[in-house]
């Protein structure tokens, strides 16, 4: 059981999964908020019948499934209805995410939190990975075929670099290549080893 946790965040094409990939390849656990949060809604879950029955029905696709597109324009607007639905799903997300990363292997594990700013209560440490914005999005785009544009558009609905690393103990500058990575990553791996130990 790891009772160590780093928390990891990073605008998008920072290169989150890249580092985290690299620490799972040296042992370490991750966890990740977003996809405990599609977890807790899939069919069956108390949760997808709580939101069915404050939403209508309609929030349901024909199989039943969280229409999450929908339900995202309906909350974007509407703080009450944005309230509500994080009544919902806050304390199952942790309790799931809680869950995790208590039956994690090894001395420590991470959380992923990309959405927002990412603080949470669940971690001892938080590592910011971050990218020269020309880099970030030339490698979206190579990634995902998006266009400039929508990549420019989704920066500037998240957190900035700036806010990002205002609230980090480490930083990792993914600019250079996947070798810096692993570099970085072996020498951030000693040393949550030697805090999880203190
Ligand atoms: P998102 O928030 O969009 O999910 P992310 O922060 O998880 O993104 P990654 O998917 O890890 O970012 O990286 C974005 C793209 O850039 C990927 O295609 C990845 O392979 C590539 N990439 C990341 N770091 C490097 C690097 N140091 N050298 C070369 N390519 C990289």
């Amino acid at each position: 059981m790891a009772d160590y946790v780093v928390g990891v965040t990073g605008g998008i094409g920072s290169g989150k999964t890249t580092v985290t990939d690299c620490f799972a390849d040296l042992g370490v656990v991750i966890a990740d908020a977003d996809e405990a949060s599609r977890k807790i809604v899939e069919p069956g879950q108390p949760v997808l019948e709580a939101i069915a029955d404050y939403f209508g029905k309609e929030i349901l696709d024909e199989t039943g499934r969280l229409n999450r597109k929908k339900l995202r324009e309906i909350v974007f607007n509407d703080v009450s209805k944005r309230k509500a639905l994080e009544g919902f799903t806050h304390r199952p997300i942790m309790d799931e995410l809680q869950r995790q990363l208590r039956g994690a292997e090894g001395e420590y594990a991470m959380l992923v939190l990309s959405a927002g700013l990412g603080t949470s209560p669940l971690i001892d440490r938080m590592l910011v990975v971050d990218a020269e914005e020309p880099i970030r999005i030339q490698r979206v785009m190579t990634r995902d075929g998006s266009s400039e544009a929508l990549i420019r558009q989704i920066m500037q609905s998240q957190p900035s670099s700036e806010q990002r690393r205002a609230i980090a103990d480490d930083v990792i500058e993914n600019n250079a290549d996947i070798d810096q990575v692993r570099v970085d990553v072996s020498r951030l791996h000693a040393r949550y080893l030697a805090f999880s130990r203190a």
